[in-house]
């Protein structure tokens, strides 16, 4: 029989749990359970979850370079998660970190959460961290970076579906839930099967329950367990061990994604220092990893140098691989951008306002609305009052808004993204890679070199200019934005509006708008062609309100725009390439037989350049997911989970266009 890749379940609309309270102490009314005790809950979690595994011992132990992996299942109000950080703020050295992750079908909503966790005065710094970052009831992985060593995956969804999904390994596990009288669904042999298939060999476990049906099933997936002493009135409960998981065989029918094995990652190179470049740079600094960042212009000189870059995406009616992929990318960066501390106008989170200017197009945003079933602080559908939502006069009848997206300084944001004390940026234009030994070395045009143990390509059009990435299919787009300085006292945007191309709020009384898209073109002058068609696009969004700036005196003609053009990379599919790169040659050795029979998948490991990485073709949409992209290689590289599901994690793979060739018997 032919093997599937591995399957993504489906978006599933998520709802917030219906609670009764007793004072701060929330009880579930559908599954008649509490989330905890109102009286001795933190005490009873650290006695079931956090010393029967045994934490402050192997926190106070841990040597490693990769974090510490806690897995949960059931987040509820977090308390064992912040228990756990609290636990390891205490006991782990300097050095350590630690990545939690944990699932949940019925996210609290944030005011639930608040009130739940009030109960813990003494955990109130770490409750208002997650408070604050506390995500929408989006199904997926959320990301949180609690700390600069603390990280937060929420997975959120069922949790034997999440942990199918999982691209990652699991030292200690959380079994929590309801009871398994009050919640037999969860507790079923399929469960303990996916908590097995991502432990690491010794991973350890414990839970509330002596249940027959936990015992059971947990010494069926490969789990020893023994009754220890429960809490308070509770007799007895569970811990235990697996010391041989089960091997990984979701990448049966896809053994070309397969990761490749970790290598030394003290010291990366990443080369180019736009939006990819610097937020790899980023991610992999807070994993404590050295990074020396090669830059030939200055940091965001490229496609992140306008004065404005606007966050926002483009989603699929009724979603597909890449558009799941733009949904996670556009809620994480809405979070990180939230979280940069600054001083300057580095983001400005003013909403995003996606205009129907056809009925097509909002026949398009409807069926999009009623696949999707977000909540409205992601986006939401309007018909009316347009206008004011805006700050403009607005013709179009329809338009999806994003409250919670907005608009960067690009190049502001580089500069501070590499201005981390693990970070030096070097100036010089890296001619050519090699591998010599353990260690790349990158030649760059001025004669000096650069050794490091690992390289991440982030130069976006350039980035397949190396010979190990030359079969990477890149296409070249031009863009210019438009800008003109608008007199006092007009109407100007208060949102990114956004139809064809884009225009934002202004800034300094200058307007900017735009950007022109033109393939398979690498100029990078300003031209009046280029001019026009931004103004053309401009009139047809937003004819009235271009119409009262003509009327103002505001002269719209491309001899009296200013401008700036870059120039931008794309794939043939319109998804980002991240990940690591492939070596074609050994690729169309190993897999040329799929070409006569894409069926018979071979039993081989796609062949990688050892510890070579890449993270381009974010075309105009890098605010999205580019950040995203990063904490994908920065994991890999650090051997953290994934912030994405596996088969999104694949659907990123640099690799992607090479085995499609293969299998049609074509080239790139
Ligand atoms: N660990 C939590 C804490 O520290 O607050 C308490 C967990 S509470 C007792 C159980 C949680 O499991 C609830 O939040 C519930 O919504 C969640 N849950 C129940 N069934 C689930 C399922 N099938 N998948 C994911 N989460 C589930």
């Amino acid at each position: 029989m032919t093997q599937r890749p591995y399957p993504l379940p489906p978006l599933a609309a998520l709802t917030s749990p219906s609670l009764t309270w007793d004072d701060a102490a929330p009880h579930s009314d559908a599954f008649d359970d509490v989330y905890f005790s109102r009286e001795n809950g933190r005490a009873e979690t650290e006695h079931v979850f956090i010393n029967a595994n045994r934490l402050p011992t192997r926190f106070a132990e841990w040597r490693q370079r990769r974090a510490f992996v806690i897995g949960e299942t059931g987040f509820g109000t977090g308390l064992n998660m912040l228990c756990a950080w609290a636990c390891f703020d205490t006991h782990a050295p300097a050095h350590a970190r630690l990545h939690l992750l944990s699932t949940e079908k019925f996210p609290l909503d944030r005011a639930s959460l608040i009130r739940a966790l009030s109960a813990w005065p003494s955990l109130a710094t770490y409750a208002q961290v997650l408070c604050d970052q506390w995500p929408e009831a989006v199904s997926g992985i959320h990301r949180l970076h609690l700390s600069e060593r603390v990280t937060l995956d929420l997975h959120f969804g069922d949790t034997t579906e999440r942990l199918s999904q999982l691209d990652g390994q699991v030292d200690a596990w959380f079994l929590d839930g309801f009871a398994p009288s009050k919640n037999p669904e969860m507790w079923q042999p399929e469960l303990f099967e996916a908590m097995a298939a991502r432990s690491r060999p010794g991973a350890t476990f414990a839970t509330f329950t002596c249940a027959g049906i936990v015992k059971r099933g947990l010494k069926a997936a490969g789990f020893g367990w023994q009754k220890v002493p429960g809490f308070g009135r509770k007799r007895e409960m569970l811990a235990g061990m697996i010391d041989v998981p089960p091997s990984d065989t979701r990448r049966g029918a896809t053994p070309w994604f397969t990761p490749p094995a970790g290598l030394d990652n003290r010291h990366v190179a990443v080369i180019g220092a736009g939006i990819a470049g610097a937020s790899v740079a980023a991610a992999l600094a807070r994993r404590g990893i050295k990074v020396s960042v090669v830059e030939r212009e200055a940091p965001g000189a490229g496609g992140s140098g306008n004065r404005q870059g606007a966050l926002y995406v483009k989603l699929a009616a009724e979603t597909n691989h890449q558009s799941r992929f733009y949904l996670a990318g556009l809620m994480y960066s809405q979070r990180w951008l939230g979280q940069l501390a600054t001083d300057t106008p580095v983001w400005q989170p003013s909403g995003v306002v996606q205009l129907a200017l056809s009925d097509k197009e909002a026949r398009r945003q409807q069926r999009f609305m009623a696949y999707h079933a977000l909540p409205e602080a992601v986006v939401s559908a309007h018909t009316e009052g347009l206008s004011e939502l805006s700050g403009v006069p607005i013709s179009a009848r329809q338009a999806l808004f994003y409250p919670q997206a907005g608009w960067v300084h690009p190049k502001a944001l580089c500069e501070q993204l590499l201005a981390h004390p693990l970070i030096r940026v070097i100036q010089g234009e890296v001619t050519q890679l090699q591998r010599d030994g353990q260690h790349w070395q990158l030649d760059l045009a001025n004669g000096d070199t650069v050794s490091a143990d690992q390289v991440v390509i982030a130069n976006a059009q350039l980035a397949n200019h190396f010979a190990q990435t030359a079969q990477l299919p890149l296409q070249q787009v031009r863009g210019q934005v438009s800008e003109v300085t608008l007199p006092e006292n007009v109407p100007a945007p208060q949102r990114v509006v956004c139809a064809g191309g884009y225009v934002s709020p202004p800034v300094d009384g200058v307007l900017t708008f735009g950007a022109s898209f033109v393939p398979n073109n690498a100029t990078r002058h300003v031209t009046h062609d280029d001019h026009q068609r931004n103004i053309d696009e401009l009139r047809e969004a937003l004819p009235d309100w271009v119409a009262a700036l003509e009327d103002a005196g505001v002269e719209l003609s491309p001899e009296s725009l200013e401008g700036r053009a870059a120039v931008r990379a794309a794939s043939p599919d319109k998804s980002p390439y991240a990940g690591p790169v492939p070596v074609a040659e050994a690729w169309q050795a190993a897999y040329q037989a799929l070409g006569k029979d894409a069926s018979k998948v071979p039993d081989t490991q796609g062949e990688h350049y050892p510890g070579l990485w890449i993270s381009t073709a974010h075309g105009s949409r890098g605010l999205a997911s580019a950040p995203l992209c990063a904490e994908v290689i920065a994991s890999r590289i650090s051997d953290d989970p994934q912030p994405l599901e596996l088969p999104l994690v694949d659907h990123l793979h640099p690799g992607r266009r090479l085995i499609s060739a293969i299998i049609r018997g074509t080239t790139t």
